[in-house]
């Protein structure tokens, strides 16, 4: 539910209200909009009477939120919401782009894209290093190793670096060597690890789930803001359809959708989207016109011999191109790619 004050309502009138639903046992969320508080009560609020708050004469209006996700409801935090990662603002006027390969393959391999994509024009450096592989048998990733060896190449290119979290027990290290924490699509529906993330305050890029709703993706970042991180970028990667000529089918709605339900800053993911790298360059501009704040792309010096989505991943020369091509498309619809 979502109280809105007049803006004549006083301090000590806002403490009172304030007060009389924390002591019924509600949770309160503020929210200060550009002249007006808006007051968000969050607990079972079906058992408040709508017309006895009328009562109160600096009691603007009372809504009831019908949407299950209450604290990424933009109803709750009309503005949007700015992720800081290690000094790279993501939800704002600027498109940032995130690029590297799937996975962290080596010291040497990192060392030498890093440098190249930042470069071209990205501002985050991404790498697996704990992969979520179909196959037991294909490479799993190089495991605190590879995190080692990204958060070197952060410390020498100063390239803030995303990597993908499957398990809580490595967490530790996660807060240590990452700036943000992916939770891939396979886990987004990993009750225990989004609460251990919300307890802590780094950015978490939270991918949408192979098959999920909207609504299922927004509840699962409702849990990580829920236990209190309110740094969460949503990441679109494609979702599974009956079509199979691309890997997975790229839900452009969902920009427009998620721009009107929530106050996150979205993020999408052209390549596990595809599965084809032929097919990032159309995606990638396609996202920004849409209004995404940003992208994450595969990017890798030999694909032929990438030990993971190397039918995804862009050669340097590739993706330099499309950065400028994606900065000319982000001024079209008055955005801008540094
Ligand atoms: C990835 O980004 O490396 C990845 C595995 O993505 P997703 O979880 O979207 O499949
Ligand atoms: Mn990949």
């Amino acid at each position: 539910m979502i109280i809105k004050l007049k803006d004549t309502a006083t301090e000590k009138q806002i403490a009172k209200l304030k007060n009389k639903f924390l002591k019924e046992g509600f949770e309160l969320h503020e929210s200060l909009g550009t002249s007006t508080l808006l007051l968000g009560i969050i607990g079972d609020t079906t058992v408040i009477d709508i017309n006895s708050l009328y009562a109160y004469e600096f009691i603007d209006t009372v809504l009831r939120v019908q949407e299950p996700f209450k604290k990424v409801n933009r109803k709750f935090k009309p503005e949007d919401t700015i992720v800081n990662v290690s000094g790279i603002e993501i939800g704002g006027k600027n498109v940032v782009i995130m690029a590297g390969p799937c996975a962290v393959e080596s010291e040497k391999q990192i060392n030498e894209i890093a440098p190249i994509i930042k470069d071209a024009g990205a501002k985050i450096l991404r790498g697996g290093a704990f992969k979520p592989r179909t196959s037991p048998y294909s490479f799993q990733g190089m495991g605190v190793e590879g995190l080692e060896i990204l958060e070197n190449a952060n410390k020498k290119y100063n390239l803030p670096v995303v990597s993908e979290i499957m398990s809580i027990d490595d967490l530790p290290y996660f807060i240590e060597k990452v700036d943000l924490i992916q939770v891939g699509a396979r886990n987004m529906q990993n009750f225990a690890l989004l609460k251990e993330l919300g307890k802590i305050d780094k950015p978490i890029l939270l991918k949408r789930g192979i098959a999920s709703t909207i609504e299922e993706w927004l509840m699962s970042a409702e849990y990580i803001l829920a236990g209190g991180n309110s740094n969460v970028i949503l990441c679109e990667r494609g979702i599974r359809t009956y079509e199979t000529s691309t890997r997975n089918t790229l839900d452009i709605s969902s920009i427009p959708v998620i721009k009107k339900l929530t106050h996150l800053p979205i993020v999408i993911d052209p390549s596990h989207a595809s599965g084809r790298w032929e097919y990032v360059e159309s995606l990638s501009k396609a996202a920004i016109a849409a209004g995404a704040d940003g992208l994450i792309i595969e990017v890798h010096q030999t694909p032929e011999t990438a030990l993971s989505d190397g039918q995804q991943s862009l050669k340097p020369a590739k993706f330099r191109a499309l950065v400028k091509k994606c900065r000319r498309v982000a001024e079209a619809v008055d955005r801008t790619l540094k």
